[in-house]
């Protein structure tokens, strides 16, 4: 990790006028390695919603898709519903196992809310550990981008449906587009760990 924010290593919470000017005072002297950092942005709680929405729009997307595939055989809504306690336990299971160890754990800098909502769940962790928690923990929501995918295109290649083809080009669509893009370019690119982030990392 790069010597980075150090200003986001102090919980928001427990801010005071004084540790903000020192905070600032220390971007100034070693401002963070991105150029376009606002070292001083906070995320309001519209901005957050508005960073989680396609993750929102790819889960129900996911929902719908498995409802059509399984339609006819009467268990589509339990395949359903599980694909969505999937994507809700997901989230979460981020927020238990990488947030804690995130610079932003506990502060508005998170620009989804994830690092708020881990600081009522678990302590602080070890910023030095982030990437190797990132990488291990990651896998574990992946399989949310290709079972639906994978239900439908096992579902088109018995029977074509324009309905199913146009549900399963939107859901990839805002999964291996939208959502990357939305990451790097509205939240990420800001990040004053983006250089230590297996996720910026992928793409490059
Ligand atoms: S920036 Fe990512 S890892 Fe850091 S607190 Fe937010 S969601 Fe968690």
């Amino acid at each position: 990790m790069t010597a980075g924010c150090a200003r986001a290593r102090i919980p928001h919470a427990s801010y005071t006028p004084g540790d903000k000017m020192a905070q600032n005072e220390l971007h100034r002297q070693s401002p963070p390695s991105c150029g376009k950092a606002r070292p001083d942005t906070e995320f309001t709680p519209a901005q957050e919603l508005f960073d989680n929405v396609p993750y929102i729009i790819m889960s129900a997307l996911g929902c719908v898709i498995l409802l059509l595939v399984f339609g006819a055989s009467g268990n589509s809504g339990i395949f359903a519903a599980l694909y969505a306690l999937y994507a809700a336990l997901g989230a979460l299971w981020i927020m238990v196992f990488v947030c804690p160890h995130c610079r932003f754990f506990g502060t508005r800098m998170c620009p989804c809310g994830y690092g708020r909502i881990a600081s009522k769940l678990r302590a602080r962790g070890d910023e030095k550990l982030f990437v190797r928690k990132f990488r291990r923990h990651i896998p574990v929501i992946v399989p949310l981008w290709f079972i639906p995918v994978a239900a439908g295109a096992y579902s088109l290649s018995r029977e074509c449906s324009p309905l199913l083809i146009a549900l399963v080009a939107a859901f990839a669509l805002d999964a291996f587009a939208v959502l990357p893009l939305a990451a790097r370019i509205y939240g990420c690119a800001h990040c004053s760990q983006k250089d230590d982030c297996p996720w910026m990392k992928t793409g490059k």
